[in-house]
């Protein structure tokens, strides 16, 4: 199977792990025409997943996902060395989506000895997760941005379960006049609520139900504010006790924010998400709604 080529459901995609044979793939694909359509992930592929590859294939052409666990943007104490690693399973699943390319370099090819340039993430990713992740969205602009010049898609696409990433890349976009067009999707959840996430595998079952009170704090939230609550400490105050009822002890941060900024909000006037983040034992989760 070649990039480039239009592939019939359960065709397995070309698999690249090289730059060069990379850069020779894509040329091929342009110059057959037609739009493409790119996801980036980090493999252990889920729904969430699938729908941005979805999204891509009904929107373009030719579509081409890479799967790379990338090191700069989990810290020291992070779990880069546990995140699952599936690419069996992936490829088993794109293979069933019509998907035509994967990229799925190794360590080495993304960072060769010697590398030391990163980019400086936009202001957007100063708040919430960039307190808490200190140089985490200087790794995932780095990588995204590598990414965009080593498949120069025409749509790129993400997900808005991870509604900070995705205003930190619309801006990069924006400022570094990157050709790209930056679509975000719809979060996938469980039929119960809970956002599907790699890092749900970390969960045993009765953190599984834990997890649960994330999704209840965020529309609980939703639901103060519909009713007329104004004052976002309020707001913050319902969603942090339904996570301590929960008996989650370690809460990042629950808060009321600008959606296009994401400044941390006062007094609500207007449209704002709602941002979570916090512990279920030893797994980190996030999860947003908007209002
Ligand atoms: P990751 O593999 O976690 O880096 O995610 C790759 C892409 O999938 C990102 O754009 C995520 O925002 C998106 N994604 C992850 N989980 C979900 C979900 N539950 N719904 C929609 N998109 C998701």
């Amino acid at each position: 199977m070649t990039f480039g080529t239009k592939v019939e459901a359960r065709t397995a995609p070309e698999v690249i792990n090289d730059i060069p044979a990379l850069r020779r793939a894509f040329g091929a694909a342009r110059q057959q025409g037609g739009r493409i359509g790119l996801v980036p992930t980090m493999g252990a592929l889920h729904e969430g997943h699938l729908s941005l590859v979805r999204a891509a294939r009904a929107d373009c052409d030719h579509v081409a996902v890479t799967i790379f666990v990338n090191p700069t943007q989990f810290g020291p104490r992070e779990d880069l060395n546990q995140y699952p690693r599936t690419l069996v399973a992936d490829l088993e699943l794109l293979a069933g989506e019509g998907v035509e390319l994967v990229f799925a370099p190794d360590v080495g090819a993304m960072y060769p000895d010697g590398f030391s340039t990163y980019l400086e993430p936009p202001s957007v990713a100063a708040p919430w997760e960039g307190v808490h992740r200190p140089g985490h969205f200087r790794g995932v602009a780095t990588i995204v941005l590598k990414l965009f010049h080593l498949l120069p898609a025409d749509i790129a696409y993400f997900g808005q379960k991870d509604y900070q990433q995705c205003q930190v890349i619309r801006q990069m976009v924006s400022d570094l006049d990157v050709p790209m067009e930056v679509r975000v999707c719809p979060t996938i959840r469980e039929p119960d609520g809970l956002a599907l996430s790699s890092r749900n595998r970390y969960l045993r079952s009765d953190e599984r139900e834990q997890a649960l009170a994330l999704v209840r704090a965020l529309r609980a939230g939703q639901h103060a504010i519909a009713s007329g609550e104004r004052q976002a400490a309020q707001v913050e105050r319902q969603m942090q006790d339904v996570l301590t009822e929960a008996g989650i002890q370690r809460i990042d941060y629950a808060a009321v924010a600008d959606p296009d900024t994401l400044a941390h909000v006062t007094t609500i006037a207007g449209p704002v998400v709602l941002l979570i983040a916090a512990f279920v034992g030893q797994t980190r989760l996030i999860d947003n709604l908007m209002t």
